[in-house]
């Protein structure tokens, strides 16, 4: 059967679950190897990067998650997920002994953190999102101290830009199997019920080889 994992270590993980319940697909909280090897595909939440990056160190995940990546599972990142799939930091932060912050990587994309700056912390807007269903409408996305991909390969395909300054800088990128969001599409949802469910159904297509 095709199960979704979500990466459940920090983060939000609850509004990950209940947009692929939404869309009708079992969820799977992973924490560890076993549970990894249950699922067809996997979403690393937002939250905090940093700390995600010593909780799958802690956990001892990193070599399992470099190795799904690596076989071509289906990873779709958000946000903080973003940037543990991205193979580049543009601006890593660093621990108390100096140590930059990690990433999984498999994406070739460099990704600069917290991106938006100050004024705009945080805030909402309207996207063109390619190949969407119903694509026709936008999707509302809401951005957290959100990252933006900064520089990419020729193999990854933007799917959605932000013009900030005179530049349009990606927010949504697909390369092969991998996905990744600026955004947090699990956070529109009013109360208990999801919002925005399309690019967690892209994403299903995805696993089930139909986009
Ligand atoms: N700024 C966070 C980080 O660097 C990401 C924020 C988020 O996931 N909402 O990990």
């Amino acid at each position: 059967s095709q199960r979704v994992g979500v990466l459940a270590l920090q983060g939000d993980v609850r509004e990950h679950i209940r947009a692929v319940e939404a869309c009708g697909v079992t969820a799977q909280p992973v924490r560890r190897a076993s549970e990894l090897a249950e699922v067809s595909g996997l979403i690393l939440p937002g939250g905090e990067s940093t700390t995600m990056d010593k909780l799958i160190r802690a956990f001892e995940l990193s070599e399992p998650l470099q190795d799904f990546i690596a076989a071509g599972r289906p990873v779709y990142g958000s946000c903080a997920g973003m940037i543990l799939l991205a193979d580049r930091i543009a601006d890593p932060a660093k621990d108390l002994r100096g140590e930059p912050q990690r990433t999984l990587g498999g994406l070739d994309i460099t990704v600069r953190r917290n991106a938006f700056g100050r004024q705009r912390e945080s805030f909402e807007t309207d996207l063109d999102f390619k190949g969407l269903s119903d694509s026709e409408r936008p999707v509302h996305a809401v951005f957290i101290r959100a990252p933006w991909v900064e520089e990419s390969g020729v193999q990854v395909q933007s799917l959605a830009t932000v013009r900030i300054d005179g530049k349009d800088r990606a927010v949504a990128v697909r390369s092969g199997n991998l996905l990744a969001t600026s955004f947090h599409p699990e956070v529109t949802g009013q109360g208990e019920m999801p919002g925005e469910l399309r690019v967690h159904e892209l994403f299903i297509r995805m696993m089930k080889q139909e986009a």
